[in-house]
């Protein structure tokens, strides 16, 4: 039987960065307002460090403003909540990020919820997951919007199709399966609690892992011909076992690539699938907020 196609995450964030950059100067051209974007990291996290300067790198080449704020592990809560209650009232920030983790003396989930849900373009505010469980117009968290964007793109209609999702975090798990209810699809969430795993991964012809298990699921998991979208993001030890023994690493999903590619239809590789597709998404985000900050409605 043929491989499955690779989804090409990489190419199609590019595109959709170039899309966004380009409404973006339309936006600032015919109403002056040049979208904004507030990223803020606490403490020194170097995996985080990494995620905060991509981010600020991308939205600068996408023609928006980017501001970095970097603040010191030992910063109290409260400290942290007027930072954010400053960029809430700010006009020319229209999106507020707060880099997780968090260090462990801060609740996130005060944080998060402090920021103003209209410029919350992560989506992890109640308000956020309020509006996607009832269909309002909001901000959708980026992972599982790109893993969307990804599916639609091949597949087109997805009415009937039953969805099988790996996972039932606030920032992934969920929100996907709003989504994928929301294209009328018949959604299952699994976790780690569900029985026989396998057993209904196989029904599933659009399967998302989204676990933080690396190459948990196993290809005769899969229903020949299915959909995968690979959430994971997992660091392993290189398969090379001198270059292991050096620490070197590599990056897997949670699904076993190599077996899966010969029974899926279509599936994401990792790295260059879904991950790509995050920070693409945070910038379309940023665009829509700029855009219903000034009650203009968002190019699609
Ligand atoms: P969480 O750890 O928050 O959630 C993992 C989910 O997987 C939980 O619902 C858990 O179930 C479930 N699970 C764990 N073990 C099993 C198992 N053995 N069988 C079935 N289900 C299991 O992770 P996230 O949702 O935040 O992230 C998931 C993955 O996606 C990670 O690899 C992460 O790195 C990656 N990620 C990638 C992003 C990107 O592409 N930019 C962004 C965000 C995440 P239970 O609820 O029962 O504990």
């Amino acid at each position: 039987p043929a491989r499955a196609t690779l989804i090409d995450g990489k190419a199609f964030s590019v595109d959709l960065v170039d899309r966004v950059a380009a409404a973006a100067a339309r936006l600032e051209a015919s109403q002056g307002v040049k979208p904004g974007l507030a990223v803020v990291i606490v403490g020194e996290d170097p995996a985080s460090q990494i995620y905060v300067r991509n981010k600020g790198e991308t939205t600068l080449r996408a023609g928006m403003r980017s501001d970095t704020h970097r603040l010191d592990e030992t910063t109290t809560q409260d400290e942290l909540l007027a930072l954010i209650a400053r960029l809430n009232a700010d006009a020319g920030i229209h999106g507020v990020l707060v880099q997780l983790p968090l260090p462990k003396h801060i609740d996130s989930s005060v944080v998060l919820d402090a920021i103003d849900p209209d410029k919350d373009v992560d989506g992890f505010h109640v308000v956020n997951a309020g509006r996607l469980a009832v269909g309002l117009p909001g901000l959708v968290p980026c992972t599982p919007l790109g893993s969307l964007m990804l599916l639609k793109d091949q597949l087109g209609d997805l009415t009937g199709l039953n969805a099988v999702i790996v996972g039932r975090s606030n920032i992934v798990g969920k929100p996907m399966a709003q989504l994928l209810l929301g294209e009328s699809c018949t959604v299952t969430i699994a976790h780690s609690r569900t029985r026989d795993l396998p057993a209904l991964c196989r029904t599933a012809d659009i399967l998302v892992a989204a676990v933080g298990r690396p190459e948990m699921i196993k290809g005769d998991w899969i229903k020949p011909g299915a959909t995968v979208i690979d959430v994971g993001i997992n660091r392993v030890p290189s398969a090379d076992p001198v270059k292991a023994a050096e620490g070197k690493t590599r990056v897997v999903g949670d699904v076993a690539f190599k077996e899966a590619v010969e029974i899926a239809g279509r599936i994401t590789p990792v790295p260059g699938g879904v991950g790509p597709m995050t920070i693409a998404c945070l910038l379309a985000n940023t665009y829509s907020a700029a855009c219903r900050s000034i009650g203009v409605e968002p190019e699609p």
